[in-house]
């Protein structure tokens, strides 16, 4: 079992109270055995390992204290200013822990003052300034370790900021802010924290305090925010359905946004996995750290620098390799030198100098460790638009590095200039290998790793033995089953036609491939070659949603795993929506677009196509009659669309999960003489309180009609014809969770319209 702080070990009790002699209150001279660890108010940093001997009690002097049980040594007090020892220790149903006076009830200590990384609902996040009491979050030193780590959640110093700032708690360099709070909202917010529907959430500044604190809307919803030990702060809702903790809000999204998250002399990458490496010629410092998230310690140089001080006569054997495509975000010293090779030997002539730059006739020097390196996305075939920095290591690391690369270090010693043919010769072998090293390692990259591999057009031919198991067909082309190496299976797209030149392509390609969530179909790589453009996917057994729902499958899909495709669909499209860098509008939603893994669990497919295609998607899509069904009305009449045409697809493929059948096959007799599209009759079924003749007739009966009421609902909501009026996917997370309520929908009127 973990450390626990306190107040999860109170959340704890507050889910699961303990059935025999349960007391929230204790009074002197009565004892509280303790199973969990806790941690003290004054002794974070040391938490306590062994629990079994301990005990929470009064004691004499009326603090409540951790007791070592055979020894009656005090581990831990509460050290509260007590007059008359006359107090009594409660467990409030906020998972507030208190302290009172039992003369008259006034609060000698609480835990909601000593927040550590958690705040939990009622808490207040601010400071109390009479007593100078600022409670703030500090995170956890590692996964495991309870211990102060590097990153605070608090109000700003100067109280009339009214912001909070994520930074390193003992460094004023805040690399996230709310924005200043403006009565109703902090200003650069994008506003889930008060304006998410479960939580009502106070700003308070007047002469004494200065708080943020938030309350829940219902009482039996479990929620908490931390800020975590990579510096991000989350806000988390108990899901009853998943039995787990879900993330509903994070901040900031990049990993690389959150100061020197990855320690000093690494680069940092927000498209790849592990996002933190180490510079070449470097090891990581404290790799058992390191794999438990605290990368404080960062890397440490292999064989230490040569240094020669400002005796500038003396020759050093220190180097500098080229790290290119990167933004250095700590400010570098600028020198006065007129070359690059001036530049270098500034460097070189200072011990602490570790790297420099040279671009548009400035020299920038920097000195002592190196935090804050960032890589950008920069193809091989674009110019970088990043920064290129010379690293200074010794010759031995040097040459090791030049090794690793084969050949493709230049060593910009002192007064050498590199000619314009070398910097050809240096462009072509950075090409060179970069295509080697690629296909070398495809695969064992398929599976574990999360780079983007650039294929062969031979290779693929040859995996997918000439393009032989066809999969099925689409607009854009077709797909096709491959198997690498024998064991791995994949599925290979190739489009029609090249829409996009090899440049934008390999753009968008990496920018899909950053793109990753367990409800997502995974991008494996992709080929481009001449005309040929191929995406290459992780194969996905069960095939698409549409083999299961429509085509005589033997297997029918059960009502539970149905609903938790709908779930897991819904999370997937949040993701694309709200929870990555640069969202993304599917745009294509509907059933051949969902794939289901050996377990069934859904994953989304075709995401970014609107990107990767350009005009052609929108034309394709818009005159397809297949797709139809799917398109929200604002896509035929031409403005522009937003998340919400995702929404619209969502809720109409929702009633196809449903009722197993396609909407456009089946139509229902109104009662009267002509028939209605099933969708309008599925709203109607749903106002008159009648779900169960909608559902899938296959599952005779086995389903939860709460669910499938639940379901119908927000298919409805999704498919009305004002955008406003549907909800977000994150809504309907929460929705199908049980964790929010809705009303009954109205019936949309352009689809009743259509009879
Ligand atoms: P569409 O999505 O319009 O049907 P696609 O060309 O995207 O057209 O795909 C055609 C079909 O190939 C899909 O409907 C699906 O059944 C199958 N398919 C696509 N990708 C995969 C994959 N990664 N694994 C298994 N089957 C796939
Ligand atoms: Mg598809």
């Amino acid at each position: 079992m973990p450390f626990l702080p306190i107040v999860f070990t109170l959340l704890f009790f507050l889910r699961a109270p303990a059935s025999s002699a349960a007391t929230d209150t204790i009074f002197a001279g009565q004892a509280l055995g303790v199973n969990d660890n806790l941690v003290s108010k004054n002794g974070r940093d040391t938490p306590i390992k062994n629990t079994t001997s301990l005990e929470l009690t009064i004691s004499h002097d009326g603090n409540l204290v951790i007791l070592n049980r055979s020894t009656k040594s005090i581990i831990w007090s509460t050290e509260a200013n007590i007059t008359r020892n006359s107090t009594t220790a409660m467990l409030l149903s906020s998972g507030n822990f208190i302290l009172v006076d039992s003369s008259n009830s006034s609060v000698l200590w609480q835990s909601f003052d000593h927040p550590t990384d958690t705040l939990l609902p009622g808490a207040k996040l601010g400071w109390d300034k009479l007593t100078g009491l600022n409670r703030r979050l500090v995170s956890w030193k590692n996964l495991n370790n309870p211990a102060t780590g590097v990153y605070s959640d608090e109000i700003g110093l100067s109280f009339s900021l009214n912001q909070f700032f994520l930074a390193p708690h003992n460094n004023s360099m805040p690399y996230w802010s709310t924005g200043i709070y403006n009565g109703e909202n902090f200003y650069s917010n994008s506003g889930m924290l008060t304006q998410n529907p479960l939580l009502s959430a106070t700003v308070v500044g007047t002469d004494q305090e200065m708080y943020w604190t938030y309350n829940l809307v219902k009482e039996d919803i479990v929620t908490r925010n931390i800020i975590d030990s990579s510096g991000k702060v989350k806000m988390f809702f108990w899901s009853k359905q998943a039995q787990d903790w879900q993330v509903v809000y994070t901040q900031p999204l990049a990993p690389c946004d959150v100061y020197a998250i990855c320690g000093p002399f690494t680069i940092c990458n927000d498209n790849e996995l592990p996002y933190c490496n180490c510079m070449e010629g470097f090891n990581i410092t404290s790799p058992v750290d390191w794999d438990l998230q605290d990368r404080t310690g960062g890397c440490s140089r292999i064989t230490p620098l040569e240094c020669i001080g400002n005796k500038s006569t003396t020759h050093t054997t220190d180097k500098f390799y080229l790290v290119s495509c990167v933004t250095p975000q700590t400010a570098p010293k600028v020198e006065a030198a007129t070359s690059a090779s001036e530049c270098a030997q500034v460097c070189l002539n200072d011990c602490s100098c570790t790297a420099y730059s040279f671009s548009d006739s400035r020299c920038s020097i920097w000195h002592n460790e190196l935090l804050n390196i960032r890589a950008l996305q920069c193809s091989g075939s674009t110019s970088s638009t990043g920064e290129t920095l010379y690293l200074r290591v010794s010759a031995e690391d040097f040459h090791r590095v030049k090794n690793n690369r084969k050949g493709i270090v230049i060593g910009v010693a002192t007064g050498t200039g590199v000619s314009a043919l070398g910097l050809f010769a240096l462009v072509l072998l950075v090409k060179i290998w970069r295509n080697r090293s690629k296909s070398s390692n495809i695969l064992d990259c398929v599976q574990g790793c999360t780079r983007i591999i650039a294929f062969r057009y031979t290779d693929l031919q040859h995996v997918t033995t000439k393009f032989r198991d066809k999969l099925g067909a689409g607009s854009f082309g077709s797909v096709f089953k491959g198997v690498l190496n024998d064991s791995v299976a994949i599925a290979v797209k190739r489009l029609d036609g090249a829409y996009q030149g090899e440049k934008q392509f390999r753009a968008e390609v990496s920018s899909i491939g950053a793109v990753q969530h367990i409800n997502l179909v995974k991008l494996v790589g992709f080929c481009c070659e001449g005309s040929n453009r191929l995406l290459v996917y992780e194969y996905m057994s069960n095939r698409s949603l549409d083999v299961h729902l429509f085509r005589n499958n033997p297997m029918i899909l059960s009502w539970t795993t149905r609903y938790q495709i709908a779930i897991g669909v819904a999370r997937g499209l949040a993701y694309l929506h709200e929870g990555c860098r640069d969202c993304i509008i599917h745009c294509d939603i509907k059933p051949e677009n969902i794939l289901l893994d050996d377990s069934f669990i859904p994953k989304v497919a075709d995401f970014g196509m609107a990107k990767l295609l350009g005009r052609e998607f929108s034309r394709v899509l818009t005159t397809m009659r297949g797709t139809a069904g799917y398109l929200a009305p604002e896509w035929i009449s031409g403005v522009a669309v937003t998340q919400k045409v995702d929404v619209y697809s969502y809720g109409m493929m929702l009633l196809e999960i449903i009722s197993g059948k396609r909407n456009s096959s089946a139509s229902f007799s109104s009662g009267g003489n002509f028939d209605v599209y099933f969708p309008v009759h599925a709203a109607h079924k749903l106002l008159e309180g009648d779900v169960g003749s909608l559902v899938d007739q296959s599952l005779h009966g086995d389903v939860s009609l709460d669910e499938a009421e639940l379901a119908c609902k927000v298919a409805c909501w999704c498919i009305q014809d004002n955008e406003l009026d549907r909800p977000t996917m994150g809504q309907i997370v929460q929705i199908l969770e049980g964790l929010v309520e809705i009303r009954m929908p109205p019936v949309p009127r352009h689809l009743e319209a259509m009879a």
